[in-house]
């Protein structure tokens, strides 16, 4: 039988969260709530989804693989130019692609862990290194990143904030390790929840990228947008380094649906403001029933709560038993997405039995 390369073979899956239906097929109940992929429980845009039903009729053309329209607006947003913009069958499409424009077979990748795991995979599946560095009270741990870079490090991937914790790195602390950093490696800003940070001295990327440094700051359609379903992101980044990736991108990487959903979706002020409003309020009613009852969590900027527990799969199987799907994270702690008001209730109902 045909046999990948080792560097393959070693590749250990990626493990989505639990699809409801999967769940309720297998223990034959219905009502279930999925607390596990970080998804915006209030719903898409409705202004993506009109977009999405006025252009259905033209599926039959290939989409516009320049995607000038959002690649446009999302310039005139971000005071950029279009060609500063790449954009990605979502943001994790981009990881790929930076892993695969400039890493070769043995090359560096500096990323912390626990991260999202999906650094790792794309970094392992050109046969480069994943250099993991453990997190410090949760959050990245930038100097000992900055010490992790050697002379064959390429790319050193920052999720701010966190997957799996929520955290965020601060304005200083940035500042201070990309001063720090030889300007021969590509800094991959992963801004997932950016649209979710409440705390004002947030690392501001883009003050770097208008410096002209080697960064790339990725954002995407799939979180605070509620597109997670159509696979559309963006990354910023310099002209030149934009040019080499778009030789790495599949022509069509995204559809004509995600484009225009997209355009729709950045007009949808009211939409964000909601599901800012609906993460909020879910957070402060999560921290306050945590805290009566004694439980431990990491703070977030995001709209997950990291839990330290004893035993994850224990608490998660006894979860789905109730119809509560949340995340296990390695053996000693969980992943919970905030929902809506009556799922967080049904989340904490369920944690008290
Ligand atoms: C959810 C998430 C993404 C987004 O992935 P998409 O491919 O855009 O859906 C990227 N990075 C992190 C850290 C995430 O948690």
């Amino acid at each position: 039988m045909i046999r990948p390369p080792e560097h393959v073979a070693a590749i250990r899956p990626y493990l989505p969260g639990k699809p409801i239906e999967e769940l309720e097929r297998e223990l034959g109940i219905s009502g279930s709530i999925k607390l596990a992929s970080n998804e915006n429980p209030t719903g898409p845009s409705p202004k993506a989804v009109d977009a999405i039903k006025s252009i259905a009729d033209n599926l039959n053309r290939y989409p516009d693989g320049n995607g000038y329209y959002l690649k446009n607006k999302l310039a005139e947003r971000l005071s950029v130019s279009p060609d500063e913009i790449i954009l990605g069958n979502g943001s994790n499409e981009l990881l790929d692609i930076a892993a695969r424009t400039y890493m070769e077979p043995g090359d560096e990748a500096v990323m912390a862990h626990p991260s999202f795991v999906v650094y790792s995979m794309a970094v392992q599946s050109i046969g480069a290194k994943a250099v993991q560095v453990p997190l410090k009270d949760y959050r990245h741990d930038l100097s000992a990143m900055r010490n992790a870079v050697t002379g064959g490090t390429k790319v050193v991937f920052i999720a701010n904030p966190n997957n799996p914790t929520g955290t965020i790195n601060k304005k200083d602390e940035f500042d201070h390790f990309m001063e720090g950093l030889p300007d021969s490696v590509l800094v991959v800003v992963d801004e997932a929840y950016f649209e979710y940070v409440s705390e004002k001295d947030y690392a501001d990327s883009m003050k770097w990228f208008r410096s002209g440094r080697d960064i790339l700051i990725l954002r995407t359609f799939s979180k605070i947008y509620g597109l997670a379903g159509l696979r559309i992101g963006y990354g910023i980044a310099k002209a030149g380094i934009v040019t080499e990736m778009n030789k790495i991108r599949a022509p069509f990487n995204t559809g004509t649906m995600a484009q225009a959903a997209a355009l729709g979706a950045l007009d949808d002020d009211e939409h964000v403001r909601k599901s800012r409003g609906t993460n909020e309020e879910g957070k402060k009613y999560l921290y306050n029933e945590l805290n009566n009852l004694g439980l431990e969590y990491v703070p977030t900027e995001a709209n997950f709560i990291y839990m330290p527990v004893k035993d994850s799969m224990a608490l998660y199987e006894k979860l789905l038993r109730d119809g509560v799907i949340i995340r296990p994270m390695g053996p000693n702690a969980v992943r919970v997405t905030i929902g809506l008001p009556e799922e967080n209730k049904r989340f904490i109902e369920a944690i008290k039995k």
